[in-house]
């Protein structure tokens, strides 16, 4: 059969134009010669290093939709996106990605948005420096899902807060400076008795009880916490005491876009490695590629990719523009987690038992991907969201 060859030359696709392309090539060239020849050595550490904060901070990438005034870039959402997709697509490990992104991403979004001028000087600063390093804490041992029945408390005292409880799979969780965390301020009150305090690791009674060993992710760090009576100043509070829940629902729509992001980006590694591989392996007297059993399996992987990529963008977009976006979010974080988890593993299969050697990177791919569909609200919760927006 004989097909005509598309160059695969493409414009950038909305929301993206030609101003966000720079920025991607720089992204592109900097994950390529900092980030990823180093990516094994810290997977096999099961740290990377704190210094690749700085660096980061230096070049200006965790500040990128934070206004100049604080030392960010002066950017918008759709810059942070351009970062986060080209981590995963330029060779970043899901845990040197997940470590720095929930820093700049997930952490700090909540302090800029909800915090007073003094809580972005004090933590947004820095932040965006690389020099004091964050953590968002809502997950606990008795519960993830269910948001509203966690039971860490703040009990309100002179001057401030005393908290109690413990946090469980907080992404960064060992070595934070600062934890954005949910509390608990009003008894019984369901979602509408949490609130969130910035706790800080010096505070007395702030403990690291423990650093988890998981399936993937190795790079990032992933710490269990306790506070016993750590005294809270009230001025750590932020935004409304008992308004955060609202908190936690704005945050979780940009962090599952940024995860639907990141795959889009991991799914474009994957096919790019692949294919090359495919290409280059033989058996039977001929590259595998030639297989029609492969070939179709690289064209279903790349109809997921773009579908993936098309929904994800789409939900950016409305993201960017304001606009409600609630089902394309939980749509795009839900297809494009799964999809990933799919992906790797159909890459992993054409590799044979190359995919299945250290050396490829190609299992460390599906490890990474399976936290996606747990992760930042769970296939089921996804499916539950987008249920009930449908009316049932
Ligand atoms: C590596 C890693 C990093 C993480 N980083 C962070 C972090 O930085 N900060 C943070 O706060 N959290 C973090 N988390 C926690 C993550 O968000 C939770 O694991 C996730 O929200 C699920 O909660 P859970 O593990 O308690 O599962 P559970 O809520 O106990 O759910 C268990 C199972 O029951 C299902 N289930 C629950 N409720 C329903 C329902 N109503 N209908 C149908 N099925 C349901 C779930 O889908 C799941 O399959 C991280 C987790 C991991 C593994």
């Amino acid at each position: 059969m004989t097909v005509i060859r598309d160059t695969g030359a493409r414009a950038p696709l909305p929301p993206f134009g030609e101003e966000h392309e720079e920025l991607r090539a720089t992204a592109r060239r900097f994950v390529a010669r900092e980030i990823a020849p180093h990516v094994e050595e810290w997977e096999e550490a099961r740290e990377f290093p704190r210094e690749l904060y700085r660096r980061c901070g230096e070049l200006g990438f965790l500040g990128l939709k934070f206004p100049e005034e604080y030392g960010g870039q002066g950017g918008t959402h759709l810059h942070d996106a351009v970062w986060v997709e080209e981590l995963s697509r330029s060779g970043a490990s899901g845990g040197v990605a997940a470590g720095l992104n929930a820093h700049a991403s997930i952490a700090m979004p909540p302090i800029f948005n909800f915090g007073t001028e003094e809580q972005r000087q004090r933590w947004i600063v820095p932040g965006i420096a690389g020099e004091r390093i964050g953590a968002l804490g809502i997950t606990e041992p008795g519960t993830g899902s269910d948001v509203a029945s966690i039971a860490t408390t703040a009990k309100r005292v002179d001057g401030g807060y005393v908290v109690n409880g413990a946090k469980t799979f907080i992404t960064n969780g060992v070595r934070a400076d600062f934890l954005v965390c949910a509390c608990r301020t009003a008894e019984g009150g369901g979602h509408h008795g949490i609130s969130f305090l910035v706790l800080e690791r010096e505070m007395p009674g702030y403990e690291v009880s423990r650093k988890l060993e998981k399936m993937g992710w190795h790079a990032s760090d992933t710490g269990e916490l306790s506070f016993s009576d750590v005294e809270v100043p009230a001025e750590n509070l932020l935004g409304e005491e008992n308004g955060g829940f609202h908190l936690v629902m704005a945050n979780f729509a940009w962090e599952r876009l940024l995860m639907a992001v990141g795959a889009v980006g991991a799914m474009q590694r994957l096919l790019e490695v692949t294919i090359a591989y495919a290409g280059e392996r033989e058996a039977f007297g001929r590259p595998i590629g030639r297989f029609q059993a492969i070939r179709h399996k690289v064209a279903e992987m790349s109809v997921l990719m773009e579908a993936s990529r098309a929904l994800t963008y789409h939900a950016l977009r409305l993201f960017h523009e304001g606009l409600d976006c609630i089902r394309e979010v939980t749509m795009a974080k839900l297809v494009t987690q799964r999809g990933l988890v799919e992906i790797a593993d159909e890459c992993l299969q054409i590799h044979g038992g190359y995919g299945y050697m250290r050396e490829y990177g190609i299992e460390r791919a599906l490890r990474d991907a399976r936290l996606g569909p747990i992760g930042g609200g769970t296939d089921e919760i996804m499916k539950e969201i987008l249920g009930r927006q449908m009316g049932l």
